[in-house]
């Protein structure tokens, strides 16, 4: 298994397969999607030699994220391959849900396991104005979908911001009650882009837990494979509420993931320096080299990101590495 010097075990992988994305979200890319560079993106071939080698490295659970990866004309190829890769047992998309109502049984026939699926919020007007899309009913049409597809789990994402839909969480907390459904609020993150609208906009996470503690929702004991979230059940809701709290002191201790952005580049953190590149190693028959340049780069893998002091690394937006 790759261990780094923490002594933190990595099971689960990130993988962004493009950073382009049709949604304007506020706080990721509220001009729209705007190249940089090319768009030479991981081709079929070096993910599949990507998927191999960390699973030989005990990798077991890979995240199919961008960008928006449903974007990607391959993108049943890419679901197919990893779930056909030895050693990964669960396959997991997050996405914007844009055609998840047309496309989700195919996207399970063809080995998805589970999906999570950002929507801010559940008044179609502040929908499109989070996101710049009018497709909320579409949306909500995909969850059920879902929900009725035979998936092992469907989560909803949603980040809280004061100008916008932080009124909204009693709404919120009322959907799960009738829906089976994890809803995870993710704290807003500073990244390079967005100092002013973060500091306008940020909703604490700790405020949140504390909420639900005295509103009778318990803490739930985190699995192995968990993604961050801390998740909370009440017994009168069938759904759960998840909080992810990048800010919160324990965050980095439990980090078991990887990530992978859709150029061939490593980042040992979502909030690290531009990555390794290793794409000449992805590019090759066999994962071989991979794998030793793997467990050689892991060693610098730092004890925590520095967020709370206000250094984003290099991240400018999400949507470059896939959350
Ligand atoms: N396009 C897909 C989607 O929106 O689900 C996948 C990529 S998106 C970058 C992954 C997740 O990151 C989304 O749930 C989004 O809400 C979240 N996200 C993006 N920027 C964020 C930020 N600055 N702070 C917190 N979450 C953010
Ligand atoms: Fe696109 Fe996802 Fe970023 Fe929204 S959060 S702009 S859907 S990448």
């Amino acid at each position: 298994m790759l261990v780094d010097p923490s002594g933190r075990k990595f099971s689960y992988l990130r993988l962004s397969i493009t950073d382009v994305c049709n949604f304007k979200c506020v706080y990721c890319l509220p001009d729209g999607y705007e190249s940089t560079s090319e768009r030479d993106f991981l081709s079929l071939k070096e993910i599949e030699n990507t998927l191999k080698a960390f699973a030989y490295h005990g990798i077991e659970k890979v995240r199919i994220t961008g960008g928006e990866p449903t974007l990607r004309k391959d993108f049943i190829d890419v679901v197919r391959a990893a779930k056909s890769t030895k050693g990964i047992s669960k396959v997991a998309l997050t996405t914007n849900g844009f055609s998840l109502e047309k496309n989700i049984h195919s996207w399970v026939a063809a080995g998805l396991d589970s999906i999570n699926i950002s929507i801010d919020s559940l008044d179609p007007r502040m929908f499109n104005t989070i996101t710049g899309h009018d497709k909320f009913q579409s949306v909500m049409r995909g969850v059920d979908a879902a929900l009725d597809s035979g998936l092992d789990s469907v989560k909803i994402n949603s980040v809280l911001m004061k100008q916008y839909n932080e009124a909204e969480f009693d709404y919120f907390l009322n959907f799960v009650k009738k829906k089976p459904v994890s809803l995870r609020f993710i704290e807003l993150m500073q990244t390079q882009d967005n100092l002013s609208f973060y500091n306008k906009n940020h909703v604490s996470g700790q405020l949140l837990k504390t909420r639900l503690l005295n509103e009778g929702w318990s803490e739930l004991k985190r699995s192995r494979l968990a993604g961050p979230a801390q998740e909370f059940a009440h017994p009168d809701y069938q759904g759960r509420i998840g909080l992810i709290m990048p800010y919160s002191k324990d965050f980095c201790s439990t980090c078991n993931r990887l990530r992978i952005e859709s150029r061939g580049r490593l980042h040992l953190c979502l909030f690290s320096e531009n990555g390794i590149s290793l794409r000449e190693y992805m590019n090759k028959d066999t994962p071989e080299e991979l794998i030793e340049e793997l467990a050689r780069y892991i060693k610098n893998k730092k004890p925590t990101h520095l967020l709370h002091h206000g250094l984003t690394g290099a991240t400018t937006n999400l949507s470059m590495l896939g959350g």
